[in-house]
């Protein structure tokens, strides 16, 4: 069922929720994959209907062309839910719908978090993300939302977004679903032809890398070794390598061995940029 009016959207749920049922929410930007087919799956396990909305949102991108560029195919989305989960509900609103005549972000305190990786190299991408998560969290009123460790940055922000707006909705981080080399499903790999798709593998290679390196070696020659197989690489640009510590996701140079830590890496492959991570125990 594909729905694009909020008013429908609450109608519909309004009855879901009166029979009983609890309400899942797989927020997205469409051009769907193996990815977010692993994210309604894990919703379906845990809640008896599930809502995956579909909405490019302009207010989380910092960059007018990668908005621009940003694959859109809602019919072939709609095709590729009925195939696979046909009970969904598909929420696809236009712009106006979510953000009425103003299409601004609100300022979040994230916290200190957010001036690093993502939120340093995307200005305002975090309180874009925001914006739009707590206008859906608002019509939806799901039980549990749905995100992709894939973002690990991003899953860390909703959890901080929801203690900060009081909504009552319980945020559920699943593991990022990969190709059988290692890359990371993404929209922004429909982009890429099958020459990059393979030159990609590099990311994972690199995460791989660095995870096989960490127990035994500095965070400084881990870097210098992920910025050599970049620099062998010549079709990649490295934007940023980062190790973080994983409680607070502060890059840092020093190991601790009670701690638990993460590798963090964006790229550019030709126009399209990529990002991926790993825990590293
Ligand atoms: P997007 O449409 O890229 O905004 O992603 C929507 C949701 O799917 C986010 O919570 C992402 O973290 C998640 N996601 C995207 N790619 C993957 C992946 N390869 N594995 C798991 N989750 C993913």
């Amino acid at each position: 069922m594909v729905i694009n009016s909020k008013m429908s959207l609450q109608e519909t749920l309004e009855i879901a929720k009166k029979e009983g049922n609890t309400i899942g929410l797989v927020p997205t930007m469409g051009a769907l994959h193996e990815g977010h087919l692993s994210l309604i799956n894990f919703a379906y396990s845990q809640c008896d209907k599930v809502v995956v909305s579909i909405f490019v949102n302009p207010t989380q991108f910092n960059n007018a062309s990668d908005l621009e560029k940003y694959p859109r195919n809602v019919s072939k989305d709609a095709e590729f839910l009925k195939t696979h989960n046909p009970e969904t509900i598909v929420f696809t609103p236009e712009v106006n719908e979510i953000y009425s005549d103003k299409v601004e972000s609100e300022a979040f305190e994230f916290g200190d978090f957010i001036n690093f990786m993502e939120g340093e190299f995307r200005t305002g991408h975090f309180d874009g993300v925001g914006s739009v998560l707590k206008r859906l969290f608002d019509i939806v009123k799901p039980d549990k939302a749905f995100f992709g460790e894939k973002d690990y940055q991003q899953l860390r922000v909703v959890k901080k977004l929801v203690e900060i707006t009081g909504q009552n909705v319980e945020i559920i981080g699943c593991p990022t679903s990969r190709n059988e080399f290692g890359l990371a499903q993404s929209s922004r790999n429909y982009r890429l032809n099958d020459a990059q798709l393979k030159e990609a593998e590099l990311i994972y290679k690199a995460l791989t890398k660095a995870k096989s390196m960490f127990s035994s070696n500095s965070v400084e020659s881990i870097e210098k070794e992920i910025k050599h197989m970049f620099e062998a690489q010549p079709s990649f640009e490295l934007e940023y390598f980062s190790i973080v510590k994983e409680k607070d996701l502060i890059p840092t140079k020093t190991k601790d061995p009670k701690e638990h830590y993460r590798a963090f890496i964006a790229a550019f492959l030709g126009e399209v940029r990529l990002i991926d991570n790993m825990a590293l125990y």
